[in-house]
Parts: C-alpha cells; structure tokens; sequence
C-alpha cells in the first residue's frame, strides 16, 4: 500500500491542527483543557477511562463536517519552548487563556511572546466570564497593545469568552481554533507512508518499561513498526489512545501512547520509523555518538556580547537578539525603551525577542538558544535550572544592577566597539542559614560559602528567590568564630555583616563582585 513512498503533493490531505495551551497560572489552563476534553461530542458516550497522556484529540461538527482538533494537554509554555529547543515544532495553533477577572499578567505577555516568536497564530480565551468582576472588554483592550487585535475592533484575532468552570464557550472556542486553521494555515500530510513524529512526554512505568506519547506528524504509525525516537529505539508492540484504548494504527496528528522502546525519549525527541530493526538501532547509536559531540561544539558556537562587537566588526552579523528579564515591570520597561533608542547606523538591528519580570527560567535559555539571543538580567538571577542550560549550551547570561551600565555596554557593542575594561566578577556566593541579631553590629548573617570566596573588601548583594533585594553593599564584618578575617572559601561557614542593612532571612544568598580588567579576546 505504498507505505514507504516518496511524498508528492497528490498524496497530501487535511490534518488536525495541534494546539497547545498557554497562561498566567491559575487563569484555568488546566480546566479549560478539561472542559475541552468533556465537550467531545461526537464520541458520545465517553470511552474507557480517560488517561493522561500529554494529549488528547476530540471530535467536533464544524460547518455540518466531523473534524477533529489535537490538544496538547501539558498547560504552559515549558513543553512548548523545550520542544522547539530541540528543533520541533509540534503547535499549529496557541490558546493563550487569561482571566477575565485578572488581565494580562507576565506569564500572558511570556506565552505570547513565546507563541509569536514561533510564528504560532494565538487564538484568546477570555476565560473565568462567570465571575461577577470579570471585564472580558479589559482584556480586549489590554491586548492590543501587545499587537493581538479582536476581530471586532478591526484585528484578526479571534477571542472568544469561555467559562471553564460552567463548560461555556468551549464550542465557540474550538470553532474559532479551526477557523484560524483554515484561514492562514495549510494543514496537510501524507498519511500513506512511513510514519514520523515528535515525543511530547515519556516515562519509565514499572510495568510496561519505557512508555513515549507521540505525535504523528506524517505518515500513519502501526503496531509492529520498528522505530527510533531521540536516541530511544524498538518496535511497536502497543498502542493506547487517550481513552486507554488499544489503537492498531494512528494517522496525522493523532497522540498516541507507545511500547517497545528500549529507553526512554526526551519531549521533543523526533521519531522515524524505518524499515529494519537493525536500522532503528544503528540510528539511534549513531544518534548518540553525535549528540555527545554536538554537545561540546554547541555551547563554543552561542553568541556572546564580545563575540557580536568582533563579528559586526567584520560585517557578519546585523542582528542582536536580547531577551531582557527585570525585577519589576518599570525597570523592564525602562530598560527596554532606552535600549531601542540606541541610533546605530542601518545595516545593525537589535531585537528584544522577549521580556519579563522575575527570575531568568530555564524557558528564557530555550529561546535564547533557539534563537541565539543575549539574556540581559536586571537585578535578577537564574534559578538554578536556567543556570544548569545556560551553561550547558553556552548562553551568554548578562546581570546588571544599574541600567546605565547595561545601555552602555549594549550601546557599545552595537557601535562595534569592544568597550568596558573592566567588569565586575562574582568572587564568591554564601548561603544563609542562620541570623543573629546584634545591637551592636546589627543583623549578622550565619552563611556557608556556596561556591567562590567571600572577600572581606567585596561588594554584595542580597538574593532573595533570584531577585536582587539589595546591592552595592559594604561588607563591615566578616568573621570565622571570634575571629575577623579578611576572606573566607567555600565550603566554610562564616558570619557576615551588612552594617546598617538588616533585611536578611534565612535561605538568602549572599553575593560578592569584585572588579577586575576584563581579558581581551
Ligand atoms: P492553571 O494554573 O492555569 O492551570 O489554572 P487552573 O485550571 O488550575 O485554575 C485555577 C483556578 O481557577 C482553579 O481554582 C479553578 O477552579 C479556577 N477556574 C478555572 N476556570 C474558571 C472559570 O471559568 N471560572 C471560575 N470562576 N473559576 C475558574
């Protein structure tokens, strides 16, 4: 039946689209998902129990014809940006959800601009309308200034005012998914061919071993297939919809539920099926082999500031990517303004790809990475998972605690000028475990010496669940028992005074800068 065939255009045909669901948390990604699922209503009486696989796909009349539409049932944009970090694009479409009662708040500004830096069309659920504070106009009107504009004021952006809660608006909400479907989007595939796919959750379960949900992209998968997902391999001895059902084959679009692997995949690992077992296996090792190097040559390739000035020099590259992370809003904002109004000469464009207040996330490295940017931090940190990436592929992380010197250095390295001589370093950073109260020295600081050196003549900062709450601090006394000492390494515990800056709580960390000449490269 011509199913390893070369694809032509004669064997494309309509596909599902695939949406994922993105938000502000608590605005009801996860109900409204749940009131999507129950809304199947051409299945009718519901099926097994339903199970959760990472996706589900409902049926729906649309324009008197049966359609079906595959949600992605992970809420929030994690899954969406580790998917594209490794090169998958599984999202046709993005529901962003925002509250009615809420409005647009910094996760809702993230998702879109994670959504638009995707090039996904959003559709709006203005969600939680049964609440008696909801303005549903507000959040209309909120939105435009991030340039998605409501059909009815002259936009084509569709909104639609759901309840998750009582189950209203969810048809109208599905209707407007295929209708911005079948405006702007050519959804097709081959299903007469091999399959090929994306992993989109994985586990090890102790009975049946290594379990992969996968998205059929093209192709239609069968049970007996061989395959190879990442770096997993196997074949198919079984297939669970999301009903728990067993499925012997799965078209376009359609998750389902895999066995057989050998290992378990990443979400966004892709998955091939080929024609031999054997090649399944040798893909995978080779894929292996690969990934281990590609590792190490990955994180010397990421674009840093220095690297960009050289480069522009040169008259390689035009294009800075910034994606700027503050601790309020107003710093973000303002950062940004002054950024974009750096005049640089035409043939240099600097791009803010991304903004937001509160600690650089392991999803602000996705991007970073997806899209070679630059994370400028303001009085921020990364947790400790975006620090892990960010190292792992060579992020360049900038934190500045003054905005004139983050301008400055941007500015600089737009003009093609490697400027500042000198920098500041973190020497040290300490964690804080205890806090003694002094009249005379007031607060003391019991800390451990986490990594680096605690400097008697440092400067440092205070970080509180990576926000800076307080910088450019003056180290009065450091002392190790009785003793005062001018430094103390990691792994000792020591006590730290802030003289006249008392706000210090357990589980704060202590960070010291010193500055140093910056080597030139
Ligand atoms: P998520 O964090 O975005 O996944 O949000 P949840 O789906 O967990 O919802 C957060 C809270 O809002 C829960 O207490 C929900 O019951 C409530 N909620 C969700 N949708 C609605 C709605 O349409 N109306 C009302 N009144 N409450 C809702």
């Amino acid at each position: 039946e011509g199913e390893l065939d070369a694809e032509s255009d004669d064997d494309l045909e309509i596909r599902p689209p695939v949406v994922t669901v993105m938000g502000h948390v608590d605005h009801g990604k996860t109900r409204l998902l749940d009131a999507i699922r129950q809304s199947n209503v051409i299945e009718g009486e519901a099926g097994g129990i339903t199970q959760h696989i990472g996706a589900y796909q409902i049926w729906t009349e649309h324009d008197g014809i049966d359609r079906a539409v595959t949600f992605i049932d992970t809420p929030g944009h994690e899954a969406f940006t580790a998917m594209r970090a490794r090169g998958a694009q599984v999202t046709d479409i993005a529901i962003l959800v925002v509250a009615a009662d809420d409005g647009i708040m910094p996760q809702t500004v993230e998702a879109l601009n994670h959504a638009q830096a995707a090039g996904v069309p959003i559709v709006v659920a203005v969600n939680k309308v049964d609440k008696p504070e909801a303005n549903p106009g507000k959040v209309r009107q909120q939105l435009t200034e991030y340039g998605l504009v409501a059909e009815e004021y002259g936009g084509d952006v569709l909104f639609v005012d759901v309840s998750a809660r009582q189950g209203t608006g969810i048809q109208e909400l599905i209707d407007a998914v295929l209708l911005t479907a079948d405006a702007g989007l050519d959804l097709t595939a081959n299903p007469n061919k091999a399959a090929r796919g994306v992993a989109i959750e994985a586990k090890l379960d102790k009975g049946r071993g290594s379990v992969a949900t996968v998205l059929i992209q093209s192709g239609t998968l069968r049970v007996g297939d061989a395959i190879v997902a990442g770096t997993a391999y196997g074949r198919v001895r079984a297939m669970l919809d999301e009903n728990g059902e067993s499925v012997e084959y799965a078209a376009p679009s359609r998750p389902v539920q895999v066995q057989g692997l050998n290992s378990v995949p990443r979400a966004g690992d892709v998955f091939i099926v080929t024609e031999e077992d054997r090649m399944a296996r040798q893909i995978a090792e080779k894929r292996e082999a690969v990934q281990r190097n590609a590792l190490l040559a990955k994180a010397r390739k990421r674009i840093s500031l220095e690297d960009f000035t050289r480069a522009l020099e040169e008259g390689k590259v035009e294009t800075l990517n910034l994606i700027i992370k503050g601790d309020v809003s107003g710093a973000v904002e303002a950062l940004e303004e002054s950024l974009l109004k750096i005049e640089v000469d035409d043939s240099v464009q600097l791009r803010i790809i991304h903004r937001g207040v509160g600690a650089v996330t392991e999803s602000d490295v996705n991007l970073a990475t997806i899209d070679n940017a630059i994370i400028v931090g303001f009085n921020v940190r990364p947790d400790p998972k975006a620090r892990e990436a960010a190292a792992r592929e060579g992020v360049d992380v900038r934190f500045y605690s003054v905005i004139y010197s983050a301008i400055d250095e941007i500015e600089s390295s737009l003009k093609g000028m490697l400027k500042p001589e000198y920098e500041e370093v973190k020497s040290g950073v300490a964690e804080i475990r205890e806090v003694f109260r002094s009249s005379k020295f007031g607060n003391i600081a019991g800390v451990i010496v986490r990594s680096g050196t605690i400097t008697r003549n440092a400067k440092a900062r205070v970080i509180r669940d990576g926000v800076v709450i307080a910088d450019g601090l003056a180290i009065e006394s450091l002392r190790r028992f009785k003793d005062d000492v001018t430094e103390v390494r990691t792994d000792f515990e020591a006590g730290i005074g802030l003289g006249k800056y008392n706000d210090i709580q357990i589980g704060d960390e202590i960070e010291t800068t010193e500055l140093v000449e910056k080597p030139r490269g």
